[in-house]
Order: structure tokens, then sequence, then C-alpha cells
């Protein structure tokens, strides 16, 4: 099956100037018919729908949580990476933690929720990967290490942007959160996510949207923020942090990026940010992984961290990898624990 064939049955949206249809899978309905095509007709007012307006939103949206619960029934941890801020390495650390805790034998996916700027499909070697149908629902690309991966941009080339349909012309604004979170929960309830010890949510940039996608996601999702040593992206994660620490999920940690340049001529660290002060942010620091040239070129041939040679952000990101194993497998976070210790203080 054509992969944008199939993506365009999962729900509604339009590429390149063309409208496509919901599909079998797409069950989310909202109540659009009061103003689709209604250039002849008069427009009907909030005041002016009756109840739900005959759309069932509120069984349809059960009908699709319960989907996206069996769906995931069969994940461990549900790993959100997040920062609020954009360019500071979310995908390239998610994509290569992914690898480091493959590399041990984990049962890893990653869901690139940047639907409108997916990094993984390129990242993760997966561009142009077909959406064939599995056993009972859809399978997913895997990367040549085994991680099962959805983003658009295996289905939609860089040079094309993707449009969430809107009910009028110019209204764009006001469908763009419905339509993205209606479209997650479909790839959420449309593929086989199957056993898995760890499904990781590459998150877009925008600290609101973050704490959007918890309350999405729901409690049973952790987050992982991602920041670098500078003053402008650290107080946009500490939003992130406020925000989150306002809702019942888990917040893991924090993965300092860019924490200086790798050297390859004198092997050594050097200063990339002149930012001594420590970072503020009152959640644990699951580590530090230095900028790598090399490494942004694996990322953009997309070669996965197996092939990286044995080099300090390599021996960074396996130890990032460990403390967030070690953090979800801890029955208590230690955020929680200060948060308690802070109290009885
Ligand atoms: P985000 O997902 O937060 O927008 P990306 O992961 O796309 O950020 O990273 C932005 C760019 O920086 C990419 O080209 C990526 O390859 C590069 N990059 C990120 N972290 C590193 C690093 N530690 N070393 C080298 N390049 C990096």
């Amino acid at each position: 099956m054509q992969a944008a064939v199939l993506i365009a049955r999962l729900v509604p949206w339009r590429l390149d100037g063309v409208s496509y249809q919901p599909s079998p899978f797409g069950k989310l309905r909202l109540p659009l018919s009061s103003v689709e095509g209604s250039e002849h007709r008069k427009m009907k007012g909030y005041h002016d729908i009756v109840g739900d307006g005959g759309s069932r939103i509120l069984e349809q949206v059960a009908e699709q949580r319960t989907r996206i619960t069996d769906g995931l029934a069969g994940v461990r941890h549900l790993v959100a990476v997040g920062s609020g801020k954009g360019g500071v390495g979310k995908s390239t650390l998610t994509l290569h933690l992914a690898g480091a805790l493959r590399a041990r034998g984990l049962r890893i996916a990653i869901l690139d929720a940047d639907f409108n700027g997916p990094s993984q499909a390129r990242m993760a070697g997966v561009q142009g990967a077909l959406f064939v149908p599995g056993s009972r629902k859809v399978a997913l690309p895997r990367t040549r290490n085994g991680i099962a991966v959805f983003s658009m941009g295996s289905v939609i080339p860089e040079s094309e942007a993707l449009e969430f349909e809107s009910a009028a012309h110019g209204e764009s604004h006001t469908w763009r959160a419905t339509r993205e979170f209606a479209f997650l929960g479909e790839i959420l309830g449309a593929f086989e996510w199957g056993t898995l010890d760890l499904l990781m949510f590459d998150l877009p940039p925008g600290a609101e949207r973050t704490v959007q996608y918890a309350d999405f996601l729901g409690p049973r999702t952790s987050f992982l923020l991602v920041t670098i040593p500078s003053e402008v992206a650290r107080g946009v994660v500490a939003r992130s942090v406020a925000a989150l620490s306002k809702g019942p999920n888990r917040l893991l940690g924090y993965v300092e990026n860019m924490s200086g340049y790798y050297c390859r001529d004198c092997d050594a660290i050097k200063p990339l940010f002149v930012s001594p002060a420590p970072s503020g942010l009152e959640i644990p620091c699951l580590g530090t992984v230095p900028f790598d040239p090399e490494l942004a070129r694996h990322c953009d041939r997309g070669i996965p961290l197996a092939e990286l040679p044995e080099t300090p952000v390599g021996r960074a990101l396996e130890h990032v990898a460990q403390q967030l194993l070690d953090s979800l497998e801890s029955s208590t976070s230690a955020c929680a624990h200060a948060a308690r210790e802070q109290t009885a203080g």
C-alpha cells in the first residue's frame, strides 16, 4: 500500500493543494458540517449548536482512547523527549539514546510527534520507507539496528509541507491543535507498537505544546527534557519544567546537550557556550553530551550510533542512556523523592 495513501486514510489532511478524506481508521469526526462548503449557507454560531452538534464527539473520543490504550498495552515505558526550545537536540538525543538502549537488547520504537518538522526519518535512515500492512494494524519501518520509527518524513518529501485541513480559509489556527492531536491519536491506534520496552516520543518545540502532549498522552508518559548551556534555552526549559510540574507526569530529568565541543584534533572537550553557571533547573541532570561534528554528520546521513567510533559523545550518550534506564526502573523517581523530603522538611 502506498504510504501517502495510507496516511491519507488516517485523518483528513491536505498536501500540495489536494484534500484527502478521512479513513477507515479515522473515526474521530468533528462537527464541521455546519461550516464545510458553506459559502451559500449561513455559518452557525457557537450558541446555535445544541449539545455536541450531532457529532457524538464524546463517544468518539472515548472510542479513540480505548484504541490507544489497547494499542499501547504491550509498551512498558513511555518517554516523551521535549524541551520547549527548538534546535537543542531533542531528535538527535531521542534517536541516539534509543540506539544505545537498543544495543543493550531493549525493544524500542520512536514516534516523531513533530509532524510539520519531522527529523527522525532522515536521522534514522527511514526516509521513503513504506508503511505496509502488518498482521493486525500497520507495520512500522525499522532502522538498520532494529528501532521501529514513525515519522511523517517517511511519507512527505522535505520539499513539501503537511497541511492540516481547516474548516474555512484562514482558519487553520483554530483547528491546528485539534487536528494535530487527533492525528497523533490515529497513529497511536493504527500502527503496530507491539511489545516494547520503551516508546519514545520526539516532541515538537513549544513549552505550551509540551504540556498539551502531557495532557494528551496521560500520566503514564514520563518526560525527559533537553537543554543546551545557554541562558536563553535554559529559560525556556525552566518554563516547561514549571508547566509540567503542575500535572501528574513524571519528570525524569534533563540532559544538557552541546555541553562543550569535541575537538578531534586535540581529543579534548573545548568550551562552546560561555555559561559556567549551574543550569538552575530543579530536576535531576541525567548527563551532558558534547557537540561533535561527526555526530551531526551521522544525523544528516542517517547512520546509527552503533557505527559511531568510541568517542566522548558516544560515552556520554551511553551514560545518559543508563541514567534514563535507572530512572525508569526505579520505583520512585528522584524528583518525587526530593519533593517529598522538601514537603517533610
Ligand atoms: P531539535 O530536535 O531540538 O530541534 P535536533 O536534534 O534536530 O534538534 O538538532 C539540531 C541540529 O543539531 C541537527 O543538525 C543535529 O544533528 C545537531 N546536533 C544536535 N546535538 C548535537 C551534538 N551533540 N553534536 C553534534 N550535532 C548535534
